[in-house]
């Protein structure tokens, strides 16, 4: 499952894996815990070589329960600290780094094995799992995924707006889609699902029905 952020991936991903018994895995929440360990060593998002030469060295520990998704960096939960704007405000630039991708993509084969799996992300269906039995590209709106993030954000008291939002997700979808390294494009083979005027579930029984297809 890829897709720009707030395009709905997360919630349609875990509701996906629940109702089919299926492991999930939140590759962005990886991308978030190295980009978390990065600021906590001092290390400058903006200099890709200083990224680069730390990019091995973050302990990543990440579950796979839909219902309850965890990370871990050094044996420390970041499941809070990786969703906050310092860390949001960096992602694109360390996750732009080839050392980096090279690292989390190879941690996310292992983790994905053999066994059925739903994996979201802005490259599985591209570069992490070309082999994939069902591709999912969702989009929706700016103005819808502004929306949403806007409720899930304030959900958690952080008091951002709309517009605010807009500007961020713009600004970091620009920088996933145009960056050298696997940038966020849809696969060739995938079905693209614009969410926009879906509910939740009508989503995840969209999805439900291409994969009994
Ligand atoms: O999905 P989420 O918004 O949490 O992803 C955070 C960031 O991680 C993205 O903006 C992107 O820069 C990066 N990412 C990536 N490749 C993935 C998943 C996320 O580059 N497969």
């Amino acid at each position: 499952m890829d897709g720009p952020s707030g395009s709905g991936k997360s919630s349609a991903s875990r509701g996906v894996a629940r109702a089919l018994g299926l492991r999930y895995l939140d590759t962005g929440a990886m991308y978030r815990a190295v980009t978390w360990w990065m600021l906590q060593h001092g290390v400058e998002p903006a200099d890709p070589a200083a990224i680069a030469a730390r990019a091995a060295d973050p302990v990543l520990d990440v579950g796979t329960d839909p219902d309850g998704p965890t990370i871990a960096v050094g044996g420390v939960d970041v499941a809070g600290p990786i969703r906050g704007p310092e860390v949001t405000g960096a992602v694109s630039a360390v996750s732009a780094v080839p050392e980096v991708r090279a690292r989390l993509v190879a941690a996310q084969r292992a983790v994905i094995g053999s066994g059925d799996i739903v994996v979201e992300g802005r490259d599985i269906g591209t570069v992490v799992a070309p082999g994939a039995q069902v591709k999912v590209y969702l989009t929706a709106s700016a103005e819808a995924r502004a929306h949403r993030r806007t409720a899930e954000l304030n959900g958690g008291a952080a008091g951002t707006t709309v517009e605010a939002q807009r500007a961020a997700m713009a600004r970091r979808d620009a920088l996933d889609s145009t960056r050298k390294a696997d940038p966020l494009v849809r696969a060739d083979d995938a079905v693209e699902l614009d969410t926009t005027a879906l509910t939740l579930d009508e989503v995840i029984a969209e999805i439900l029905r291409l994969v009994k297809e």
